[in-house]
């Protein structure tokens, strides 16, 4: 979810796979072809039990024996499964968030010394307009940009021989 919030703007859609590995279609006609079980519990198999017992309280037609069902019902069913369309109500703001975006545009300052066009002064880190995925490439983008700035400052006031 934090990841996905990088990415979404604000009052749209994000649209979810919920099996994302699976070939609903063909999953769902293979048990209808062999199973006697509920279409909640086939469907337990391919995502959450909670989930799939929730799922199918969505319609009467996913309510039975999946050996029972329409075809058009478990068209239906994956197609929803996989295309789960929700428009969140907003996120938890600064309390919450691990990494702005946004923040002092990149092409404004030198990839080797961190400097603004502005002499002397330099930008680094999360002040910048870089954004990483979450798992350390935020960490990695402030320590080396801090590291690519100081060997650069360190250059500057080092008395020339
Ligand atoms: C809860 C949380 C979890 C995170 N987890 C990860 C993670 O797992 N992996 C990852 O890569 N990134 C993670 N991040 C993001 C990462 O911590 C930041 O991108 C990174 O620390 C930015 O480093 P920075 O030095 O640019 O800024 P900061 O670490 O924010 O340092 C800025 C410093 O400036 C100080 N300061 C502010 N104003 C002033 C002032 N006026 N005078 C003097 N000092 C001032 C602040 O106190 C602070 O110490 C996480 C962030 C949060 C909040």
């Amino acid at each position: 979810m934090l990841q996905i919030s990088s990415y979404w703007r604000e009052g749209t859609p994000i649209r979810l796979n919920l099996a994302p590995d699976t070939d609903l279609p063909a999953a769902l006609a293979r048990a209808k072809a062999s199973s006697r079980k509920r279409i909640a519990n086939e469907l337990a198999q391919l995502v959450p039990s909670r989930l799939a017992d929730t799922w199918v309280q969505q319609e009467s037609a996913w309510q039975r024996p999946i050996a029972e069902a329409s075809d058009k019902a478990l068209a239906q069913l994956a197609e929803r499964l996989a295309r789960w369309e929700l428009t969140p109500t907003g996120t938890e703001g600064y309390r919450k968030a691990e990494v702005t975006l946004g923040g002092v545009d990149t092409r404004d300052l030198s990839s080797q010394t961190m400097e603004s066009k502005q002499p002397g002064l330099y930008f680094i880190g999360e002040v910048v307009d870089v954004t990483g995925w979450l798992g350390g490439y935020n960490f990695q983008w402030a320590w080396a940009s801090g590291h690519a700035c100081a060997q650069a400052l360190a250059a500057r006031l080092r008395p020339s021989a």
